[in-house]
């Protein structure tokens, strides 16, 4: 499995637009992997971790195609990870052309927000509705928790994030062909719960990514800091979740003590992880890749 970075950046993007703080400062400066657009990832070329708002910023800009995509997993419906305008593009009225039938999985919390929003702002019909899975070529799947569904060739665990309450936030593990990676954004402190899930469902990580919003200096609060995403990879390799050679990266970072790309990355391969940055391809083979 491969899986590309399409964007690494917390809510507000990374530099922030209005924002003149040292740290956006010296991003725009530096440019490159310092610029960071809203999180989201794509594994091989047709399924895709959060239907964000950068998705086609990020596909032009890293050339990456997005016209494979046959699966979509929604990590819960917060404004950063999830722009149902994507979906509504894919109506007869834009002519579209080829757009393979797209199966959308998400928390049956989530799938109730996105069928609100889509029909309050965008189309007058809900997701829900049948007209939807005929005029979006779309169909919804509602995953639970520890329940492992099959999506094409990969099997798909959803584990219950850390982040806010009663949107049914989810993370998910994704295995292919004895290979497996976890998705961990977004989410403060995995609780007990998702850590004995991890065991429980037997999973072993090749690759695992995990929530950055706070940096070095900074606590983490509603979503992960530096050095507990630090503690989160040695409780991996301590408890034998990550497979030997497994790499960890960071991504969901913000502006809040986090520097920029060059420095980050320092501080992390210190503390035993490493730093995404937008377009990067990671291959999960249990070698080291390509970053
Ligand atoms: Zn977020
Ligand atoms: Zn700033
Ligand atoms: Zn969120």
């Amino acid at each position: 499995m491969r899986l590309t970075f399409l964007g690494t950046s917390a809510a507000n993007a990374y530099p922030e637009a209005f924002c003149s703080c040292r740290n956006c400062q010296g991003a725009r400066a530096e440019g490159g992997r310092s610029l960071r657009k809203r999180s989201s990832a794509l594994v091989n070329d047709d399924l895709l971790i959060d239907l964000g708002p950068d998705i086609m910023a990020a596909a032009q800009m890293h050339r990456v195609d997005l016209t494979r995509v046959r699966y979509c997993l929604q990590t819960h419906p917060h404004a950063d990870h999830m722009d149902l305008s994507h979906l509504l593009s894919r109506s007869p009225g834009f002519g579209v052309v080829g757009a393979p039938r797209l199966h959308y999985y998400a928390s049956a919390a989530t799938l109730a927000r996105a069928d609100e929003t889509f029909r309050r702002d965008l189309a007058g019909y809900g997701l829900f509705d049948p007209l939807a899975g005929q005029e979006l070529n779309l169909e919804l799947h509602r995953i639970e928790p520890m329940q492992p569904i099959q999506a094409g060739p990969y099997r798909v665990t959803a584990f219950p994030a850390n982040h806010a309450p009663g949107c049914g936030a989810l993370l998910y593990a994704v295995e292919r062909e004895g290979r497996c990676l976890f998705y961990g954004v977004d989410t403060a402190s995995l609780p007990d719960s998702t850590w004995q899930a991890f065991h429980q469902q037997q999973v072993r990580f090749d690759l695992v990514v995990l929530d950055h919003t706070y940096g070095p200096e900074e606590e983490g609060s509603d979503h992960l800091c530096a050095r507990e995403l630090a503690a989160h990879a040695r409780r991996m390799r301590e408890e034998g979740l990550l497979k030997e050679g497994g790499r960890v990266f960071a991504s969901h970072i913000a502006h809040e003590g986090n520097p920029p790309h060059a420095d980050l990355a320092a501080f992390a391969s210190r503390h035993g992880y490493e730093v995404a940055y937008d377009g990067l391809p990671v291959v999960c083979d249990g070698l080291s890749g390509t970053a």
